[in-house]
Parts: C-alpha cells; sequence; structure tokens
C-alpha cells in the first residue's frame, strides 16, 4: 500500500476509534463484577477517574486509542485492595509493645505514648508511611480513625489514595480534643471541609461505647444523619467488653448499640468478635457493615469473630489491618486476605468454612459494600472509579498457576504488587511510588521511633 494510502487507512482506524487516557493489558484481569470474570489477556480501558471498559485484550485495542499504555503480560490486573479499619498515624508506634493484653496495651503504653508525642507532625508522617506501605501492598481504599484527622487527610490527599476518614471521638482528653464535645465540633468541620472531596471520604467515629457516654453517642449519630456520612466505630472486640456491657447495661454491645440509634443509618463496626445470634440479626437488620481484623484478633487474643455466620446472614463484612502498632504490626492486607480463612478453618476445625473467593470479595466487593461505595470501588467495572493493581505472576510463590483466585489469597504476598492506580491516577509504577518520597519518609520514621522510645524512658 503507498504510504499517503496507509496513513490514510491508519488515521480512519484512529477516527473510528473511542479515546482513552490509558489502555492497562495482563495476563489476567481478576473483575470481581457480579459474574466474578477473571478475563485472560485482558484489558482494561481508562478515561480520567473512571474505567471505560472492560474485555479482551484484542477487544479493548480495537475499541480504544489510549495516549498510555500499561501492559504485564506476567501479572494480573485486580481492583485495589479495601482496608476497612485502620489507625494509620500508629504506623510510627509500631512495635513499641507487644504481645499484652488489649487493656494494658492501651493504659500503659499506646494512651502514653500518644499523649506525650502525637502532633499534627506526628500525624501527618505517619500518614505519610502508612500510605507509602500500603501502596507497596496493594490497598488503594483505607479506612480510618484517629487525630488531628484533617491533617490524616492532606497527607492522603498527596499520596493519592482513596480514604474513608474519622476523628476519633472519645470520652477522655486526647492531644487534639479536651472533650467529646470538642472532637465533635471538630468532626462537623472536617465534614464540611471534605464532602464533596474526590478522594477522602469524611464520615463520624465515636471510639466505642464503652469509651463514650450515651448522650454523645447520640450526638454522633445526629451529626452523621445531618450530614449523611456514615458512622464508624469498634464493637464487641473483646469478652471484656461484651460482659462489661452485660453488666452495666444487661446488653450485649450491639444490643446496647441499637437502643441508642447508633446503627440507625450508615454504619462500619470494626471487629465484631464477640456476637451471638441476636447480635448478628440486629446488624443485618440495621445494614451495618463489619470491618474483619483476622491479624488484630489473633494478636491481642480477642478472640475468633463468626463471620462465617455474618456472612451465611448476608452481612457486608470487609477485612481491616486494624493496628498497625501492637494490634497487627503492619497494613498488608494479602496477609489478612490470607489468614482469614484459615482462622474461620482452624477454629471450626472445617477446611471448608470461608473458601480463598470469599476471602478476595472480603478484600474487594465486600469491602466496598461494608463501607457503602460499591457503586464506585471494588470491583473492575465500566464507570467505577479507576482504583487497580497489578501483582506479578512470574515470582517463585507465584508458579505453576492452577488457580488464580487461590493464587491471589494464599501464595501471592504484598510485596509482589507491582502497579498502583486510584481515581485514573498512577501512583505507583513497577514498584516505583509516584506520590511519595521513599526515603524522606524512612528517614523521618526513624527519628520518630527514636522521639518515641526516649519519651517512654521519662
Ligand atoms: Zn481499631
Amino acid at each position: 500500500m503507498p504510504r499517503l494510502l496507509l496513513a490514510l487507512f491508519l488515521l480512519a482506524i484512529a477516527a473510528r476509534a473511542e479515546t482513552a487516557d490509558w489502555i492497562w493489558t495482563a495476563r489476567y484481569v481478576v473483575t470481581m463484577d457480579p459474574a466474578r470474570r477473571i478475563i485472560e489477556n485482558g484489558a482494561v480501558a481508562i478515561r480520567a477517574d473512571r474505567i471505560l471498559a472492560v474485555g479482551t485484550r484484542a477487544e479493548i485495542d480495537r475499541r480504544f486509542q489510549a495516549s498510555q499504555r500499561l501492559d504485564r503480560p506476567d501479572a494480573l490486573i485486580a481492583p485495589g485492595l479495601i482496608n476497612t479499619h485502620a489507625h494509620v498515624p500508629m504506623s510510627l508506634l509500631r512495635g513499641v509493645a507487644d504481645d499484652l493484653r488489649l487493656q494494658d496495651w492501651l493504659t500503659k503504653f499506646i494512651f502514653p505514648a500518644e499523649a506525650k508525642n502525637v502532633t499534627r507532625d506526628f500525624v501527618r508522617w505517619g500518614t505519610r508511611l502508612a500510605c507509602l506501605e500500603m501502596l507497596l501492598s496493594g490497598t488503594t481504599t483505607y479506612v480510618d480513625m484517629y487525630y488531628f484527622e484533617d491533617s490524616i487527610a492532606e497527607a492522603d490527599r498527596e499520596a493519592g489514595l482513596r480514604a474513608v476518614l474519622g476523628e476519633t471521638i472519645i470520652g477522655f482528653p486526647v492531644p487534639d480534643a479536651r472533650t467529646p464535645e470538642d472532637a465533635l465540633r471538630f468532626t462537623e468541620g472536617f465534614i464540611q471541609r471534605f464532602r464533596n472531596d474526590p478522594l477522602v471520604v469524611p464520615t463520624i467515629a465515636p471510639h466505642a461505647l464503652y469509651t463514650n457516654s450515651d448522650a454523645t453517642l447520640r450526638a454522633a449519630r445526629a451529626l452523621a444523619d445531618r450530614y449523611r456520612v456514615p458512622l464508624i466505630i469498634h464493637v464487641a472486640e473483646t469478652r471484656r467488653e461484651r460482659d462489661d456491657a452485660l453488666a452495666k447495661w444487661g446488653k450485649t454491645p450491639a444490643a446496647q448499640a441499637e437502643s441508642l440509634g447508633v446503627l440507625n443509618g450508615a454504619t462500619l463496626a470494626a471487629h465484631c468478635v464477640w456476637l451471638d445470634d441476636a447480635d448478628i440479626a440486629i446488624l443485618k437488620k440495621h445494614g451495618t457493615g463489619i470491618a474483619h481484623c483476622p491479624s488484630s484478633n489473633m494478636m491481642l487474643a480477642s478472640g475468633v469473630a463468626p463471620v462465617v455466620k455474618m456472612l451465611a446472614a448476608g452481612l457486608n463484612v470487609g477485612l481491616g489491618t486494624d493496628g498497625p502498632a501492637g494490634s497487627n504490626n503492619d497494613f498488608d492486607l494479602m496477609e489478612e486476605m490470607d489468614l482469614a480463612p484459615k482462622l474461620q478453618k482452624v477454629s471450626t476445625a472445617e477446611p471448608q468454612a470461608l473458601s480463598a473467593a470469599r476471602s478476595l470479595e472480603m478484600a474487594t466487593i465486600g469491602g466496598a459494600r461494608a463501607i457503602g461505595l460499591e457503586k464506585e470501588i471494588g470491583s473492575i467495572e465500566p464507570g467505577k472509579r479507576a482504583d487497580l493493581i497489578t501483582m506479578r505472576l512470574d515470582l517463585p510463590n507465584a508458579v505453576p498457576l492452577y488457580n488464580v483466585v487461590s493464587q491471589m489469597v494464599y501464595a501471592l504476598k504484598g510485596g509482589g504488587v507491582r502497579d498502583s492506580m486510584v481515581n485514573g491516577k498512577l501512583l505507583m509504577k513497577d514498584r516505583h511510588p509516584l506520590t511519595l518520597d521513599q526515603d524522606v519518609i524512612l528517614a523521618k520514621a526513624a527519628e520518630y521511633g527514636a522521639k518515641v522510645t526516649e519519651s517512654l524512658a521519662k
């Protein structure tokens, strides 16, 4: 064909093709769509912050003309993982005190260390460290409850991860609030500032029933209703919390939360270890989302959450790392995905108690449902936000490959995550973080480690 004709022919094809900002291709695309399709030689087309189309590489290449490409023939593309429970600035307290009971760990180490060290600057650097770790291990959305939550939001915006954030409301003086009323006021300002943010979802975060008065809990629910934002809270984490609730109110934590009206509206309850069948029915009735944190529950010997029963009842259960300090010590959601089924298997003596497929759901679309974001994230479907990761399939722990889902859950590691995109923006390419300065963050973490050690010795 003469050169001019060829050029005209190519132009005609290009003119027919739809434009995209990105085409990602890989050996597999694990969609987590309603049919749970896994597309071999798959591809995803992305424009601005949304997924345009998902299909085979041939289909996507035929339909779209993209300005940028990421071709990963030795990897899979998956929805970014969703960490439904964490306290991200505590990354700087990682390993400060371990192998203790929750109450001792909190009152003897964490609360004093926080009182002496937690400042705006601490929170900012702790968030950067956590975001770096989550980015490198495949998490694209996380839920956080801590202090100086506006600084967490600002640090998060720089990092580019999606975040569901709530200022901790608790019944004693904390670094940025003397009273729960202060924290409620702060929360209202926080919601007003971030409620239209493309990455940050503001929430109300009363710490727990046992650390707040009934009046504070009712005020928290009222504020959540006024701004139509979710409420996040710890529920029935330990046997002691359950026993104390029964002694004080004659009700389990879930029943008490219900009677206070706390569950009337979008709610995410973390842990939910000590639930009976009636509690599960209460949470189901209110559509409460659950953040299941297997590492934390094991490390603090809190118990085994009745995840099989919760799923059977139709509850939306996501996975969370919690911590990291003392209750996990890292933010690798791949580990939680691996441990969640194993914990159910060992505690029920039933290897079929919880499957790899269910665990992958909890880490993706299930987590999205638990936080009420299932229309936006949690699966690779046209119209959803472009929150994607790639994971290497050419590592020793990734071969041979018989079953993609089982491999993801039981064999692949966070360290095998290669690329990450959130809201259509590339945040990591070939394990190189593009929005966070790794060297500076690691140096700052060491600096804070020395400060915390010194403060606890005094
Ligand atoms: Zn927690």
